[in-house]
């Protein structure tokens, strides 16, 4: 046994001590019996010695939870020891003193330590509600009984060096009463506590130096020689194995079983016994006949009367029995319908690994009822991958020396039909539980549990509304794949789709509708696709296909037709019939770009196609890489010439086509001298400033440059009725600093905002809806107007005119260009019907011949921009010619 509970700074234990002081002990002893009694006296006080001071070092060791307790037992043995040596120092010079001293000197110091030993023992077991009253009463019976018997016995021989009266009752009366007790006390501690070194050691040393101490007594009373000799070894050996039994204490003896109160037979045979004592005396000291019949019959009397107890008892102790067993039966069948219905499985396996308890739910889980196997057995049934990991750690678990914390293992369980379960394993010793005795496994299966959270995962890992794989799933595959496409020398392709106007059905009809439309869209494109093939959305409109093992470009076109094919049945939402397009754009690769590289050159290729007129597929070819580069070189010249002022600004005039065709304002148009290039078209570049957000530092330079020319022209000519319009770009209209922007550079040049026109495609008005609308709203408010450009090549919708917030419709060009064919001259005619009708001016575009002008002086359009009138020209020419013709001006007082 150790000592677990030390300190760990304390060098030298009472575990030390322990062997060392067992030698001295047992040597004093022997000599001490053996050697002349002169030599033996002074061994016996010198055994003593060393065993008390061991006592007291060993008391400074204990922990301070059992210090109380052994204080008192080793006070206790101290007062007994020197009594002892007392009585064998003097019994050895005179017998006589030696009596008398037991009996005026002594019993102090006996019963004293008598008393301590006992109640320090008690102090060592907690006992339940019945124990201490009963030993206590027992006591007092068996007490009282010797103590009468005693009373008569000693009466005749040495009652007579007694002292006094009262000290001789103290002696023989009061002394084997507290004896009995400490005998109780001691029997109770076997009998109640867990039964270890300590307890044992205890009540030797008690017993044995109680078995002394009687011993020296009544060879006192009986008048024979002590032996002095051979009493004081068996002391010392007593008080030593008391000693003994502090420095080996681990607190074994502590352990109390609360036992339902009932009398044992021999403890019953005891009080019996101690009963008859009474009777036996009198009868002994009967001088008459009547005394010899009274003390017979209070025999007979008790002796019926303890059968009549013995028999209320033994039935008392059957019904007491049978409730405990009927209560156990309960608790066990509760216990065994749990473990039966449990889903989990509980198993015990012994020392040896072998299962010694396996519930219902093992036989389930295993498939066999694994019940008399050893735990390396099961590993047959995990996953071959889980199987060393988790019965290393099991073996590990069992083989500890001592209990250590439960143990938890995650693994894989491999069932019947090969499909993988998840199962948590725990292992819990219980070795030292008795009613367990074994190593518990308690196996629950997680698979449920496990699989939620893959989902989960795997959900955050999915496009929430098509369900399709996101961008990094998507990226995985293609890593993947084309990783594999090298190794293996296979192609692969790679489709960037998105919807055509998609905004338009999220304008008009909502983004409801335009969920819709992407479920349906994405479960059409899957329908074409094989499954070994990956669909992704992107986000927004934007799809990418992945298509693993395709012979030939031949292949990836047949699969971009396919992905097309899904726009052309229209998509039904609410009664509306939706006319969707998609563009593709196409990249094959066997494995010789890299993941970005190919996104980036479907991108590439996709962009090509949108500039191609969308509604079709494009595969990518290293000249569009290289355009793409020239686009980007593009966008980095035009940063440089917006700084370094290389912009310039063209003014085309605008003029009034029913009267006389006066110029009643200039449309501002972008001019930029490229140094390599020369003059590049808006169209060139517009949309790469668009691309990169340059167009809203053109778009300040044009308003603040036109307004200055304007400026000019009004200084020349106050009168002048001159409308500058600048075309402002989505990007722009959604900012909504340009309220501000506008109006203060309005401010700067003091023109009156009635005097600006913003020009605005139709398709950046439905683009952002609500940003847009309301940057126009605000505006028109300072008194600022608004031309829809290009009116009729987008989204075009007669009576969604009245909606906008415009004061201008301008025809494109394109129908100008056609006007010698009807359908073109119906559409203009009913463009100017509408106009009349919304209180909106018409202007046409693009008007470059005579005929065109006079079919729409016919049709009634109220205003003309052409090379017909003017081409566009700079501030300069513009004020050149206000300064030679002003009368080709419109001027307020004459269009009063
Ligand atoms: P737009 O707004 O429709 O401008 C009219 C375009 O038609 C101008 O081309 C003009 O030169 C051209 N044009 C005028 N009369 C005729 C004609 O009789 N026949 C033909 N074939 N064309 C004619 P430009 O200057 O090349 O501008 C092209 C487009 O670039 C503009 O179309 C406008 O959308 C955009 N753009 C021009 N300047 C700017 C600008 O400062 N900011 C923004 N955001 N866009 C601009
Ligand atoms: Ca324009
Ligand atoms: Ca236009």
């Amino acid at each position: 046994m150790t000592c677990s509970d030390e300190g760990d700074d304390v060098v030298h234990t009472r575990g030390d001590l322990v062997r060392p002081l067992a030698a001295v002990v047992a040597v004093t002893a022997i000599l001490v019996a053996s050697v002349p009694p002169a030599a033996g006296q002074w061994l016996h006080g010198l055994g003593l010695a060393v065993t008390l001071g061991a006592a007291v070092w060993g008391l400074r060791q204990l922990p301070s939870t059992r210090r109380a307790s052994w204080r008192l037992v080793i006070a206790g043995t101290i007062l007994l020891a020197v009594d002892e040596f007392t009585a064998h120092v003097t019994g050895l010079s005179d017998g006589a003193t030696a009596v008398q001293s037991a009996l005026v000197l002594l019993p102090a110091l006996t019963m004293t330590g008598t008393a301590l030993l006992a109640i320090g023992i008690a102090s060592m077991v907690r006992s339940g509600r019945w124990g201490d009253q009963a030993v206590l009463l027992d006591a007092v019976v068996v007490g009282t009984s010797v103590l009468a018997l005693t009373t008569v016995l000693v009466s005749g021989s040495t009652w007579h060096v007694a002292a006094d009266w009262m000290t001789a009752r103290l002696q023989f009366g009061v002394h084997p009463l507290l004896q009995l007790v400490l005998l109780f006390t001691v029997v109770r501690l076997v009998n109640r506590g867990r039964r270890g070194p300590a307890t044992n050691l205890l009540a030797t040393g008690v017993l044995v130096v109680l078995g002394a101490t009687i011993a020296t007594a009544f060879a006192l009373v009986t008048d024979r020689d002590p032996s002095p000799g051979l009493l004081a070894a068996a002391a010392l050996l007593g008080h030593g194995a008391i000693v003994l039994a502090l420095l080996v204490d681990d607190a074994d003896g502590r352990t109390v079983v609360d036992t339902a109160p009932r009398v044992e037979p021999s403890r019953a045979a005891l009080l019996l016994a101690a009963m008859l004592l009474l009777p036996l005396t009198l009868l002994l000291t009967a001088t008459n006949q009547r005394d010899v019949v009274v003390a017979l019959m209070t025999t007979t009397v008790l002796l019926v009367l303890s059968v009549r107890l013995w028999l209320l008892l033994h039935e008392l102790r059957r019904a007491s029995d049978a409730r405990v067993a009927s209560q156990a039966r309960r608790d066990e069948r509760r216990f065994a319908a749990l473990v039966r219905h449990m889903s989990d499985v509980l198993l015990v396996v012994d020392d040896q690994g072998i299962v010694t308890f396996a519930s219902p739910s093992a036989a389930r889980m295993l498939r066999t009822d694994p019940a008399g196997w050893h735990v390396r057995d099961i590993v047959e049934h995990l996953h071959p991958s889980e199987r060393k990991a988790t019965i290393g750690a099991v073996v590990d678990h069992i083989n500890r020396p001592s209990p250590a914390a439960p143990l938890r293992i995650k693994t894989r369980l491999l069932d019947a039909s090969d499909a993988q379960q998840y199962l948590d394993i725990t292992v819990a010793d219980l070795r030292d539980d008795n009613d367990v005795a074994g190593v518990v496994l308690t196996m629950q299966e997680t698979t449920e549990r496990t699989d939620l959270i893959r989902q989960v995962r795997e959900l955050a890992r999915r496009d929430s509304l098509t369900g399709l794989a996101n961008r990094d799933v998507f990226n995985e595959r293609l890593e993947h794949a084309l990783a594999r496409a090298s190794r293996e020398g296979r192609r692969l392709a790679v489709l960037t789709c998105d919807l055509d106007d998609f905004k338009d059905v999220n304008d008009t009809l909502g983004h409801a509708a335009g969920d819709v439309v992407l479920q349906t869209l994405s479960s059409r494109i899957q329908a074409v696709l094989r499954s070994s093939d990956t669909l992704a959305r992107f986000g927004g409109d934007e799809f990418a296909v992945l298509c693993e093992d395709i012979e030939s470009t031949h292949d990836a076109g047949l699969f971009a037709r396919a992905v097309l094919g899904t726009t052309d049945e229209a998509v039904v939402i609410d009664g509306h019939r939706m006319r969707l397009g998609m563009s593709i754009g196409v990249v094959v690769d066997s494995g010789d770009r890299n993941a970005v590289e190919i996104l980036r050159d479907a991108d590439i290729a996709l962009y090509e196609a949108k500039g191609q007129g969308k509604r079709r597929w494009v595969l990518h070819r290293i000249a569009m890489t290289l355009r793409n580069r020239a686009r980007l070189q593009l966008a980095d010249d035009l940063a440089h010439a917006l700084a370094d002022g290389a912009l310039d600004v063209a003014y085309q005039p605008i003029v009034d086509l029913q009267h006389g065709d006066r110029i009643v304002g200039v449309e501002a148009l972008v001019r930029w001298d490229h140094p390599e290039q020369g003059q590049l078209s808006p169209d060139a570049f517009v949309a790469i400033a668009e691309r990169s957000g340059m167009v809203t530092a053109i778009g300040t330079f044009l308003l603040d440059e036109g307004l200055q020319t304007l400026r000019r022209c009004l200084d020349r000519d106050p009168e002048l009725v001159l409308r500058l319009a600048v075309n402002v770009s989505v990007r722009e209209l959604r900012e909504p600093l340009l309220i501000n922007h506008v109006v203060t550079t309005l401010d700067r040049y003091a023109i009156d905002p009635d005097f600006l026109v913003l020009e605005v495609t139709e398709s950046s008005m439905f683009d952002d809806t609500d940003l847009s609308l309301s940057v126009m709203r605000q505006l028109r408010e300072q008194g600022v107007r608004f031309a829809v450009d290009d009116f009729g090549t987008g989204y075009s919708s007669l009576a969604y005119l009245k909606q906008l917030p415009v004061d201008i419709v301008k025809v494109d060009q394109s129908f100008i260009a056609d006007l010698d064919e009807p359908v073109s001259v119906d559409l203009v005619r009913a463009i100017v019907e509408i106009g009349r009708t919304l209180r909106l001016d018409v202007c046409a575009e693009g008007v470059e011949t005579a005929a065109q002008h006079d079919a729409l002086v016919e049709l009634g359009c109220a205003f003309g921009q052409g090379f017909h009138h003017s081409r566009p020209m700079s501030a300069d020419e513009l004020l050149g010619v206000l300064a030679a013709e002003p009368e080709r001006f419109v001027q307020r007082e004459r269009s009063s």
